[in-house]
């Protein structure tokens, strides 16, 4: 374990982080796992254990080569595509991984989000890509995942549930959530019928929207 506080700190966030994923029905039992940039590494929840139980010891640092320490928790089965999505994902401090009930439903059916809604480009682009099926806690699966965040925040994973990458544990726990009501709304959309699908001209404008949306800081 550690004496710096902030990354005691850290550890303690990851957990909070965890908890609200699961208490929010967010990922039933101990599936899903969450962590956070730490010196070079990161830190990441243990696998196979119950979030509520979790104390900051718990939590696993994995330095950039993939080494841990021995004393350590075993970390997350899924630890390889936590390495692999910072890889991608330049900007992302934080990555939350769920089976919440209608991404992961969607996933299932290998399909992936369309712009059906213009919240979609929460995820940094016109759909939520869908990474190829591999099996969990594979480096091939690390390949599929790094993939499909080349140039998004999320995707669906095949069979499996959906990854969300933030500058912090709240945000991609945001994300995650976003994620999941979009993936509910498509499912109800598609038994309403067949969505329309916006343009990929309009998403751009949608996209550049963003960018000021919200409270601005005042300089
Ligand atoms: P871990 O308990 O090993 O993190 O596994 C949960 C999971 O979601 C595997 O994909
Ligand atoms: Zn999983």
């Amino acid at each position: 374990m550690t004496n710096n506080a902030d990354e005691l700190w850290l550890r303690q966030e990851i957990i909070d982080t965890a908890v609200a994923m699961s208490g929010k029905g967010l990922s039933p039992g101990t599936s899903g796992n969450v962590s956070a940039r730490q010196g070079g590494g990161m830190l990441i929840t243990p696998t196979g254990m119950t979030y509520n139980d979790l104390i900051p010891e718990d939590i696993v640092f994995i330095d950039k080569n993939g080494a841990l320490n021995e004393s350590s928790r075993k970390p997350s089965s899924e630890w390889r595509f936590h390495f692999s999505a910072y890889a991608s994902q330049g900007g992302a401090n934080a990555i939350v991984h769920t089976h919440s009930r209608f991404a992961t439903a969607l996933a299932c059916a290998r399909k992936p989000i369309p712009a059906f809604h213009y919240m979609v480009a929460v995820a940094g682009g016109n759909d939520i890509p869908l990474a190829d099926y591999a099996t969990f806690g594979t480096s091939e699966l690390a390949d599929a995942v790094a993939m499909a965040l080349a140039d998004r925040k999320a995707c669906l994973m095949a069979n499996h549930g959906q990854i969300a990458c933030g500058e912090t544990l709240e945000a991609a726990l945001d994300l995650a959530r976003e994620v999941e009501s979009l993936a509910a709304q498509y499912v109800a959309a598609l038994q309403v019928g067949d969505p329309y699908i916006l343009d990929d001209e309009e998403m751009s404008r949608v996209i550049k929207r963003f960018e000021n949306y919200g409270q601005q800081e005042k300089s």
